[in-house]
């Protein structure tokens, strides 16, 4: 695997929240319905959107 490093500094990631109802994410501060589908993220959507790596999920903090 190959990287390109285009600076030093680390890139700012995306932080969505690790869902553990519907095993998906969501934005962070979202606080409505996981059938939201405009609000629930698949991984390889947010690859697409970020690039791999360039996202992080956390926990929700219950
Ligand atoms: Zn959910």
């Amino acid at each position: 695997m190959k990287f390109a490093m285009h600076s030093t500094r680390t890139p700012k990631l995306a932080e969505v929240i690790d869902c553990g109802c519907c095993n998906h994410f969501h934005p962070p501060g979202f606080d409505g319905d996981c059938r939201d589908g405009n609000n629930r993220l698949s991984a390889d959507q947010l690859d697409a959107q970020y690039g791999p790596g360039g996202w992080i999920a956390s926990n929700e903090g219950g």
